[in-house]
């Protein structure tokens, strides 16, 4: 066939467009997406007839319709839908950190709703947003009051602009972290107009270092968490204590960024993690740390410390940008009771995850494995957890998972991520694992089912026997 009969034997976009498979995407999809969709897909094979000699394996419009559907597939898996996480990985980030209590979840739909944001009911007067949660979290943590933006990162940049622009900021170089997302604490430190005053060596850094570097142009000192990775061997810095007590003028504010913000000692579960209520106890001015790592909540910054620092904070012109919606105020709240209570441990489901007994998640595989129909492919197998989420760097939880060999691994994977329920596991080359730390009881129903299709549409791997059931 020459060019110019095969561009001639393109379809239109209506005929496209009427095909039987085609039409069925108008259930969960717009017309005007479908039309978009089709238009690329036709107009991409006029140009792969015009650049190419050769013809497409497939007829132009079977061609067309494939790309398509596709897209339509894409798009689909794209939507923020709730996926199952089976990788062990606790505070998963692409997964959305911190899973949220059953009750910070309902205060976040009631929130949904006109709400009393910023009215007092009592005396129909306009009230300052979120004045109770900050009160909450004051009682919490022990601190004289508190502060809630959208994420730890902005608490850090805000800090920075309002307390120290235009002067220096004293900081380790063993402290000088990359959080992740490319979040570098010297770029944020530019960012927000403040020099970086680096002392010591990255193994050890004294007391008198910080002492030596204070001079008139020095407005805070900060301790920054190294949340994703672990020094040892000859290493030496001050305590937080230590960098409280430090002679210094009382212009100086010291600030303690925690990242994880654990409420709890967690060492009896092997965790060593620092906590909120020791920073705030060793007299630091501010100390923030991130509301959806062990916090257990919302995506959310949360500052608090002493009540000068923080009205400083709150008059800051970028603490109006970086506020959070009434959504976050209310599952922040309704997590910040739970810690109250004392229940964070049996109501917040991320320190539920960590500090479950390997026991207990063994028990939970055996009633995920009666219901598994390719028994011959899965196993219980001992594993490795990890708490995650840019803390508490190497903490491995001892875990069980079950583990599916047989059939291509990174093939099955795919096909528990794209079944009636997104799965998302851990895959290497030789099985999957699937391991129920991250998984509530009530989702182990699905996850077999999602097991049991995935195995249902993956041929078995070429060399493997598998047994007859
Ligand atoms: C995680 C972390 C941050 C960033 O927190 P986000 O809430 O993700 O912005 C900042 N500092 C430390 C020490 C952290 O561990």
């Amino acid at each position: 066939m020459t060019k110019a009969k095969r561009l001639r034997a393109l379809p239109s976009v209506d005929i496209v467009l009427r095909d039987e498979k085609v039409l069925a995407l108008r259930d969960i999809h717009t017309l005007a997406q479908i039309t978009l969709w089709v238009r690329a897909a036709v107009q991409e094979c006029r140009e792969h007839i015009l650049q190419h000699s050769e013809a497409f394996d497939a007829p132009l419009t079977d061609w067309i319709i494939d790309r398509v559907l596709g897209q339509s597939k894409a798009d689909h898996g794209q939507r923020l839908q709730t996926v199952i996480n089976a990788t062990g990985v606790v505070l998963h980030t692409n997964l959305g950190r911190s899973p949220m209590s059953d009750q910070a979840i309902a205060a976040a739909v009631r929130a949904s709703c006109y709400t009393n944001v910023e009215l007092n009911l009592e005396s129909g007067r306009r009230s300052k947003r979120g004045e109770r949660l900050m009160t909450l979290l004051a009682q919490l943590t022990g601190a004289e009051d508190a502060l809630v933006v959208n994420n730890c990162a902005a608490a850090t940049v805000l800090v920075l602009q309002a307390i120290a622009a235009g002067r220096e900021v004293i900081v380790s170089r063993g402290q000088l972290v990359e959080i992740g997302g490319g979040f570098r604490l010297p770029d944020v430190f530019r960012a927000a107009g403040v020099t970086l005053r680096e002392v010591g060596t990255t193994n050890r850094t004294y007391l008198r270092d910080y002492e030596d570097a204070v001079n008139e142009s020095t407005g805070a000192v900060i301790r920054v968490h190294r949340s994703n990775f672990h020094l040892s061997g000859f290493v030496t810095e001050p305590t937080i204590d230590e960098l409280v007590q430090m002679e210094r003028p009382e212009s100086v504010a010291v600030i303690d960024d925690l990242g994880s913000g654990s409420m709890i000692d967690l060492s009896p579960y092997g965790l060593q993690e620092p906590n909120v209520l020791d920073s705030i106890q060793s007299g630091v001015d501010l100390s923030l740390f991130s509301g959806d790592k062990l916090f257990g909540g919302p995506q959310s910054g949360i500052l608090v410390g002493k009540k000068q620092w923080i009205e400083t904070l709150r008059r800051s012109p970028i603490m109006r940008a970086m506020r959070v919606d009434k959504l976050t105020l209310a599952a922040l709240e309704a997590t910040t009771e739970i810690h109250l209570a004392g229940n964070a441990l049996t109501e917040l489901p991320t320190l539920r995850m960590i500090t479950t007994s390997a026991e207990v998640v063994r028990k939970r595989c055996e009633s995920l494995l009666k219901q598994i129909q390719h028994q011959a492919a899965v196993e219980i197998a001992a594993c490795e957890s990890q708490v995650g989420g840019g803390s508490i760097p190497g903490s491995i939880l001892p875990s069980y998972g079950l583990r599916i060999t047989g059939y291509p691994p990174h093939h099955v994977a795919h096909q528990m991520r794209n079944g009636e329920c997104a799965i998302q596991t851990r895959v290497t080359d030789e099985s999957v694992m699937v391991d129920l730390r991250t998984v509530a009881d009530h989702e182990v129903t699905d996850l077999a089912k999602g097991i049991n299709a995935a195995l249902e549409n993956t041929q078995p791997s070429a060399n493997t026997e598998i047994a007859p059931e």
